[in-house]
């Protein structure tokens, strides 16, 4: 398992829901938060790995160790959501790009956990903003896709930099083409349905 970055097709995809959560998912998310603690990160979706799940995990303290502060989200729902903050957002798909994005203060969010059973939280602050990120992963949606022009703008090199890369890596063999990683997420996206 390895983080995607930008413009892996993964990242536009929009996932599909987890129909069965059984030891292999688990044995996935298990390996999504080494990658995480790993990668510095304090979310990651599974769109990241190129998963086409309605699946994210959160660790908004991102201590390895600290296992209360440990979620996974399966096919998560944003219900409600009020208040506007802007905020400075990253993404291990897009290492070392930051910019602000502006999200709901406050949300309550349902999912269902790694035993099956459905749960809502009332979130604010750090773990809201993680939560509105990650689900926009679920739907193919970058932090980038949502930030204002003007400071899109100033990312702009950034991004055809990342891009050019993974067209080269494309070109050099080391990443398949955009058809065929299409094609297994469209495999993988069917073997869980
Ligand atoms: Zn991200």
């Amino acid at each position: 398992m390895e983080i995607v970055y930008h413009p892996h097709p993964a990242l536009g995809w929009k996932s599909t829901p987890v129909q069965r959560i059984d030891s292999g998912l688990r044995k996935t998310v298990e390996a999504m938060f080494e990658l995480m603690y790993e990668s510095k990160g304090i979310g990651l979706a599974a769109n990241q790995v190129a998963l086409p799940y309605r699946l994210f995990i959160m660790n908004a303290t991102g201590e390895p160790g600290d296992k209360d502060h440990e979620f996974v989200f399966i096919n998560p729902e944003i219900m409600k959501r009020s208040g506007q903050e802007e905020g400075e957002e990253g993404c291990l798909s897009l290492p070392e790009v930051y910019g602000p994005v502006t999200r709901s203060t406050h949300i309550t969010v349902s999912a269902f956990d790694l035993s099956g059973n459905e749960f809502v939280l009332e979130l604010e602050a750090l773990p809201a903003r993680v939560v509105q990120h990650e689900a926009d992963h679920l739907d193919g949606v970058m932090f980038t896709d949502r930030m204002a022009a003007e400071n899109k703008a100033e990312i702009e090199d950034v991004l055809e930099r990342f891009e050019a890369d993974f067209r080269r890596n494309q070109s050099g063999g080391t990443i398949a083409a955009d058809d065929e990683l299409k094609k297994k997420l469209r495999e993988l996206a069917e073997t869980q349905a």
